[in-house]
């Protein structure tokens, strides 16, 4: 661990310190892996490593809107802010580049850029996402994990979902960016809690399936959309779409955690995978830094990372301010 993460701590604030950054470079690198392949065909390309120029023309190291909007979500947790604050945040990225490696926003997607619109045409924050079917990209999935980490501490299921569904619906209204948001921090916090892969997966579907005992929108969003990939686990299946959908998203991301037994194989894996690859990679990452733990992110990979100082000020903030110590 980087000496600036670690001076003067207890042995606790190390343990959450460690999980968290972790699974915040985890998912910081995934992100920068993937970049340069973003829309390539699988089959087309074989990444190894940190790759310069390729889609958007960018140095070795750059990450996306995936990273930028994940940090405008920690800074606005470490802030105590409102979503009407985590929007204007959104709202700098797109404009002034806020949150990003150089100073530019490079990519921002249909979705996000849609409700950030809505949001400033005076929507108000939550109902800025569209709510559309066809609205269900991984936008707001891409930038969810930090919320596994602030809710920790909050013990009721439906208290920790209503925020992480609360702050899903700022871009991306549908029912089912709603559920894929609520598995996804479940995960983590059971895979925070020391489960292994596979247990934290079904711990996460029995538990959905528990809470909203069948009787709700969200349950058959769950039964008919997240429910096979939670439930049955590894079944050999065939490598997974991996579209922008953020089923698809989500599912890519299991299958290439299930599939390997490193994080730098789930990271290759899923950029190999095509299509969304930073996202993909991204949304991997964060677990498979949580199940590998830090030094087994490369460091030649973490070291690559373009403006880690921004990353190292929100993160260290972030754990400053957010973190529990009982992580
Ligand atoms: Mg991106």
């Amino acid at each position: 661990m980087d000496k600036l993460f670690t001076e003067k701590l207890g042995q606790s604030e190390l343990a959450s310190r460690e999980k968290f950054l972790s699974s915040f470079y985890g998912f910081v690198v995934g992100d920068a892996l993937g970049v340069p392949y973003e829309f390539r065909y699988r089959g087309t390309f074989q990444v190894s490593g940190m790759a310069r120029y390729g889609t958007w023309n960018q140095p070795a190291g750059t990450w996306s809107d995936d990273t930028s909007m994940t940090l405008a979500l920690m800074e606005n947790l470490s802030e105590e802010g409102t979503w009407r604050t985590l929007m204007e945040k959104f709202v700098a990225f797109r404009d002034e580049g806020a949150y990003t490696p150089f100073q530019k926003a490079f990519d921002v997607g249909d979705t996000c850029a849609q409700a950030i619109l809505r949001f400033e045409l005076g929507f108000s924050p939550l109902e800025a996402g569209s709510t559309d079917e066809t609205a269900n990209g991984n936008g707001a999935l891409m930038r969810i994990f930090p919320l596994a980490f602030s809710l920790y501490e909050e013990t009721d299921f439906y208290r920790r979902s209503d925020v992480v569904r609360e702050c899903t619906r700022l871009t991306h209204g549908h029912l089912r960016s709603q559920v894929a948001s609520v598995l996804y921090c479940e995960l983590i916090r059971n895979l925070l809690q020391g489960m292994a892969l596979g247990e934290a997966m079904q711990e996460t579907g029995k538990n959905f399936v528990h809470y909203y005992n069948g009787s709700t929108d969200l349950m058959s969003e769950y039964e008919n959309h997240f429910e096979r990939d939670l439930i049955e686990g590894k079944q050999n299946k065939a490598a997974p779409n991996s579209t922008a959908y953020v089923v698809d998203t989500f599912s890519a991301a299991l299958w290439c955690l299930q599939n390997t037994n490193s994080y730098e194989a789930a990271m290759l894996t899923a950029v190999n995978l095509g299509g969304d690859t930073d996202t993909t990679a991204a949304v991997t990452g964060a677990l498979a830094g949580i199940l590998y733990g830090f030094e087994a992110i490369p460091e030649n990979w973490r070291k690559t990372l373009q403006n880690d100082q921004l990353l190292k000020t929100i993160s260290q903030r972030f754990c400053d301010t957010v973190l529990s110590q009982r992580i």
